[in-house]
């Protein structure tokens, strides 16, 4: 899986730790990835599983349980992925077809609101509960966990709170506030960072085939962020990412007058979970705007930008994501929010 060596390029601390532990025995049976979003913690996961599951040396990606894994036709590594909770039955098979075709692929079921059902958990406890298949573990690697339902949560902790011998059962998210403190108690913390630049450009020209100025611009932009450097070649995105540049512009130029068009014309365009992305991009150009990296928006706007305190904006920002998420009317969310952010001007 070149995906997962990348990755571990990319994350030479987390993979030096989980190495030491595989060779020394202390490898933890509950592992939690947490960190940034698309720093690499599903690759990652299948990494680890290959390092198990390896019969060559460090996750050769040659020998026959190396190649499975990286086609998710392991007999005893299960990836967990959420999923439409209307359509799970048929949705599983699609999602897995998808990421076995192109790792890095996303959005397969657009902006519908996905989960991962007690259904899901069942049957992988079920699976681990027997002995493997061929290898000496079971894997179990649950991506994207904060999106288990509670009751999906709390069938999980039953199998943390007393994981099978033979299983190493890994949770990936970014956002482990989500899941149940019981949860994130029984599991040891690997913490990633955000990938390196020059890893990013690489996986973009290595897997996507982008011409290398445009790889590495982008993964500036990217800020650390493969997932986000992925959709930026996405027209789609590129439109959306361009109304966040174009929000943040108006605001940081104290054009306090417009903003609430702004607000209602996105409301009007994105659903809550594609505002939900544009809240996320304009923390992006916020973020860049303090590494002195953003383009997109108007030189006086990012000459108005050095007198503010970015921080606290970006904590705006993500306020108003979290209201979104408790089902908050979302003009009304994002008008508060953009003259919140342009009130120091006035
Ligand atoms: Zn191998």
């Amino acid at each position: 899986m070149a995906a997962a060596n990348l990755v571990a390029k990319g994350q030479p601390r987390v993979f030096s730790m989980l190495e030491r532990m595989i060779s020394t025995g202390t490898l933890p049976a509950s592992l939690l990835f947490t960190g940034p979003e698309g720093s690499g913690k599903e690759l990652a996961a299948m990494r680890l599983a290959a390092l198990l599951e390896c019969e060559g040396s460090a996750a050769c990606g040659e020998c026959p349980p190396c190649r499975s894994i990286s086609t998710l036709e392991h007999p005893d590594v299960y990836p967990v992925y959420p999923v439409p909770s209307a359509d799970r039955e048929k949705s599983i098979p699609v999602i897995i077809e998808s990421r076995r075709e192109d790792f890095l692929a996303r959005g397969e079921f657009g902006a519908r609101a996905r989960s991962i059902g007690i259904g899901q958990i069942r049957a992988v406890m079920e699976k681990i509960s027997r002995r493997p298949f061929s290898g000496p573990r079971s894997v179990v690697a649950v991506m994207e966990a904060n999106l288990a339902t509670m009751e999906a949560q709390n069938a999980f902790l039953k199998v943390l709170e007393e994981p099978p011998a033979s299983s190493v059962i890994v949770l990936v998210t970014a956002r482990t506030d989500l899941l149940l403190p019981t949860i994130v108690s029984r599991c040891s913390e690997i913490r990633f960072d955000p990938l390196p630049d020059a890893v990013t450009a690489e996986a973009l020209r290595t897997f996507l085939s982008v011409e290398s100025g445009e790889a590495e611009r982008i993964a500036a932009i990217a800020g650390g962020n493969l997932q986000r450097a992925v959709r930026l070649l996405d027209e789609r995105f590129l439109g959306m990412r361009k109304d966040a540049a174009n929000i943040i512009g108006l605001v940081l130029e104290g054009k306090a007058r417009q903003l609430p068009a702004e607000a209602e014309a996105a409301a009007h365009n994105y659903t809550r979970e594609e505002v939900a992305e544009l809240l996320a991009e304009m923390t992006a150009v916020m973020r860049n705007l303090l590494r002195g990296v953003e383009a997109g928006i108007a030189p006086e706007a990012v000459s108005a930008a050095s007198s503010r305190d970015i921080p606290v904006d970006i904590g705006k920002i993500s306020a108003a994501s979290r209201s979104l998420g408790r089902n908050a009317d979302i003009e009304l969310t994002l008008a508060q929010l953009l003259l919140d952010l342009a009130g120091k001007w006035y």
